[in-house]
């Protein structure tokens, strides 16, 4: 139903600006009044100490507590799927994890009232988790977010988070708990903007998943007052308050439209002229990839293996390996999956591989590097492929992440094709991409992470808020690697493939399609949309659409120009 100026409630919206613009992450056209998240609990400061008699009692209460919060949320992921339905089920750990609630009652045995532990137990835990930094430290907003909602339920008040409202609505917040971005509605919450979150922070995963048009990284949200009918557009990243009601419902109509032609679109991925490119799905364990299957995605173009081992503490063996990789090669029979060794360190630590203590985790012993801290671990990963390999009658590609030198590319390839595996590299660091043919002598396909090789060309950490302008995949530096990358496969006349967040923008799938890669992995939720988009161009126009792109100053010029060449 179209938004009309009566069905929505007018706040004063003086001193907000009239448009506000941040990082585009989930395309998509929204329209409503804006609505926020109910204010966290309080957290008081002073504490009574509780006696001796009454602090089994307390611990207990306490436990029971967590033990509450925990159901909610497991409750909540069994209603969900996919990735929502895993943040949910982690954060269910996380309220139940055993080192936490022991910390917490050893509080309380020692004198600490309930609320007083869960508090100071959680900056204990956050402050450790800060200084492991990577995905350690982005868990603090989770933890945090537990300790809140095991507040709320010690002091008998609701759990904080998003009320459902009442007409579609527009949610702006500084930055979500992946519990709260996991439970949306997208029939209720129909656009979500953040001033914090990146390109790929929980938050733009989810919306992803669910399909909410979704802009981060924004200045500016504080000014808008709950109520205020904006319109956000999840694809150039602008927020408008107040616009003319008949012009943004047309637009809601049209995007609608598109989201329409996205549904019938079945595959498989070419341009209007027939010009193919694989559309394929980045999956993280065989129920992903089942998932996947339910899309028009005709393969796997990223099974990201650490995925499955972040909550081990020791090296899991061959065969379990083997029947973890066996599931997906099962999920993709007789189609091609690329299989990704572990990428682990930096935001990804795993338990069983010691990383040393960094000072710049991101360009430290992450990725292939890793074999000097874990000698050994490559190797039986890539036995592990070859038996699921073997156990499938499948034959998939395997790539190594974080590859910067031509000999590292020949090592791991050789690794590889002595287990009648497919070997290839990932470019995610410019040298890769600087020597690409070189590389290319050595492997037979490459694939380009636009995430890190984004991270590592504009030196800006792709966690960062502040510098999601600078990760912003649309940037020409980032652009022009991509395309340096993509002549060298053209010359060799090898594949090359793009499996970061990049090749989930429909747009810019055209430009990357535009600039020679050969094949788009994106997030299962983002395939349709993809290969719709790229089924109305031509192959000519993608590649006028890359030069309108390669020579933009900037992310927001190259849209523009890009949009104005697409249409
Ligand atoms: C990338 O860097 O673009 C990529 C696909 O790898 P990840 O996001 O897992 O680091
Ligand atoms: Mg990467």
């Amino acid at each position: 139903m179209p938004l009309t100026d009566d069905s929505l409630h007018r706040p004063t919206t003086t001193g907000a600006p009239s448009e506000l613009r941040g990082t585009p992450v989930v395309p998509g056209v929204a329209y409503g009044p804006v609505i926020r998240p109910a204010p966290r609990p309080d957290l008081p400061t002073e504490h009574a100490t509780v006696p001796d008699t009454a602090r089994e009692a307390e611990a207990e209460r306490f436990v029971t507590a967590a033990g509450a919060v925990a159901k909610r949320l497991r409750d909540r992921a069994s209603a969900a799927s996919g990735a929502a339905s895993e943040v949910l089920l982690a954060n269910a750990g996380l309220a139940e994890d055993r080192g936490w609630i022991g910390a917490a009652t050893g509080r309380i045995r020692g004198g600490s009232d309930a609320v007083a532990a869960a508090i100071a137990t959680t900056e204990q835990f956050a402050t450790m988790f800060t200084r492991l930094g990577g995905l350690m430290a982005e868990r603090v907003t989770d933890l945090r977010d537990i300790r809140d909602r095991v507040v709320a339920e010690l002091s008998g008040h609701p759990e904080p988070g998003i009320e459902l409202p009442d007409v579609p609505s527009v949610l702006l917040a500084e930055d979500l708990a992946p519990a709260d971005t996991a439970g949306l509605d997208p029939t209720r919450i129909v656009g979500l903007a953040t001033t914090l979150g990146g390109p790929t922070s929980h938050t733009a995963i989810i919306a992803r998943q669910l399909g909410i048009p979704c802009v981060v990284a924004t200045t500016g949200l504080d000014a808008v007052p709950a109520g205020t009918p904006v319109l956000l557009d999840g694809s150039t990243g602008e927020i408008r308050t107040d616009p003319d009601p008949n012009a943004a419902n047309a637009a809601v109509a049209t995007d609608r439209q598109e989201r329409a032609r996205a549904a019938a679109w079945t595959g498989p991925g070419a341009t209007a002229d027939g010009h193919p490119i694989a559309i394929l799905a980045n999956v993280q364990d065989g129920a992903g990839a089942r998932a996947a299957r339910q899309t028009p995605a005709e393969g796997v173009g990223l099974f990201r293996t650490e995925l499955c081992f972040l909550d081990r503490d020791i090296e899991p063996s061959v065969a379990d390996q083997a029947g973890i990789y066996a599931e997906v090669l099962t999920a993709y029979a007789g189609r091609k999956v690329v299989v990704r060794t572990l990428d682990a360190g930096s935001d990804k630590p795993l338990r069983f591989v010691t990383h040393p203590d960094e000072h710049n985790p991101a360009l430290g012993v992450r990725g292939i590097r890793i074999g000097a801290t874990a000698p050994g671990i490559l190797g039986r990963q890539l036995d592990a492929v070859a038996e699921a390999a073997a156990r499938t009658g499948q034959s998939p590609w395997v790539m190594a992440p974080m590859i910067s030198t031509v000999a590292e590319a020949a090592d791991f390839a050789a690794q590889v094709r002595a287990r009648d595996l497919v070997p290839g590299v990932m470019v995610e660091v410019p040298a890769a991409a600087l020597l690409a043919d070189r590389i290319l002598e050595h492997v037979e396909f490459l694939s380009i992470g636009t995430n890190d090789l984004g991270q590592y060309t504009m030196a800006a950490d792709r966690m960062s808020p502040q510098l999601a302008t600078l990760t912003d995949p649309w940037q020409p530096a980032v652009l022009a690697l991509v395309a340096r990358t993509a002549d060298a496969g053209r010359a060799a006349g090898k594949p090359v493939g793009v499996c970061g967040e990049a090749a989930a923008d429909p747009l810019l799938a055209c430009v990357l399609t535009g600039l020679g890669v050969t094949s788009l992995s994106c997030a299962a939720a983002a395939v349709a949309a993809v290969g719709a988009r790229l089924a109305t161009v031509t192959l000519d126009r993608c590649r006028s659409a890359a030069d309108a792109a390669l020579a933009a100053s900037d992310p927001a010029a190259a849209r523009e120009a890009v949009a104005r060449v697409l249409g």
